[in-house]
């Protein structure tokens, strides 16, 4: 595993960056919550930005090992609505992973890091109609979240779905906040799937997304919550294998936004 390149300025302020010259924003780190299923850590950035629900931003850290810095994207898992300094990503551990360590493990409230943004294209609001199928795996149900928190933030009523798959309960993130907006707001269906925990009862599904589940949840549901429009995020082999599965359903490409997560 590697680790951050920790260092302090005059001010006595934390820094976890290669080079502080370089044209990055600054954000700091005004909450850290680990937990079962990934650290959320809140971001206080200098300026307010312009985000779209889904959208993603650059972190960038200093790492000890060749060439000395990582940047990785994640995804806002926190509504942009109403616009605020303030915003949320949620990390997943990859195991030895550069980036995903160092946020997990060492990164606390106060420090600094490096980001930009925001980017990304998997992005919906309410100009974009509905209703619409949300099918999120891993991180993928990140920027998802952000798209549903956004709907509840403003009051619309656009019928959502959400199917999100994980290894197992506890590693789904997001997942309390998900059921708590579930049972508070009639449009909007959450399903889960676990994929290596066969006994669970409380999801509903206990294996990969397939094309029976895909009908089940989304192009057999009644037609006044059908999806217009899929937004798939995850694992590049899961993201390439929905497509498929949708469009074997008769879901056209073009009704279908996705964003590898790999
Ligand atoms: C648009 C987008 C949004 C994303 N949003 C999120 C999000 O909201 N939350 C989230 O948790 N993640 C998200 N991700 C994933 C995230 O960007 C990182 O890919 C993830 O955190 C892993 O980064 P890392 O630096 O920890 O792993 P890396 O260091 O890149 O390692 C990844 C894997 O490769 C292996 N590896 C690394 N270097 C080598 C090597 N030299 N030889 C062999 N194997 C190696 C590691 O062991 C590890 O298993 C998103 C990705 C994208 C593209």
């Amino acid at each position: 595993m590697t680790m951050g390149v920790l260092g302090s300025d005059l001010a006595g302020d934390r820094w976890i960056a290669a080079d502080r010259r370089a044209m990055w924003d600054q954000a700091r780190v005004a909450e850290v919550e680990r937990g079962a299923s990934g650290t959320l850590l809140r971001l206080r950035l200098v300026v307010v930005p312009d985000v779209l629900p889904g959208q993603y931003y650059l972190v960038r850290l200093a790492v000890d090992v060749p060439p000395g810095v990582v940047e990785q994207a994640y995804s806002l898992c926190s509504s942009p609505y109403p616009p605020s300094g303030e915003v949320e990503i949620t990390v997943r551990e990859v195991p030895r992973g550069r980036a995903s360590s160092i946020l997990a493990h060492q990164v606390e409230v106060g420090d600094f890091l490096q980001v930009r943004g925001p980017f990304g294209f998997l992005t919906w609001t309410e100009h974009d109609g509905g209703p619409i199928g949300l099918i999120g795996a891993g991180s993928g149900v990140a920027p998802l979240t952000a798209i549903v928190r956004y709907a509840a933030a403003r009051e619309l009523t656009v019928p959502m779905t959400l199917l999100a798959s994980s290894r197992d309960r506890l590693s789904g993130i997001l997942r309390e906040p998900l059921e708590a907006l579930a049972r508070d707001r009639a449009w909007f269906t959450l399903t889960s799937t676990v994929t290596r925990s066969p006994s669970d009862l409380l999801s509903a599904y206990r294996r990969r997304i397939d094309a029976d589940m895909l009908a089940e949840v989304f192009t057999a549901a009644p037609r006044e919550r059908r999806p217009h429009i899929y937004y798939v995020a995850g694992p590049s082999d899961m993201v390439i294998a929905v497509r498929a599965l949708l469009g074997s359903l008769g879901v056209a490409d073009s009704a279908i936004y996705s964003e590898d997560h790999a």
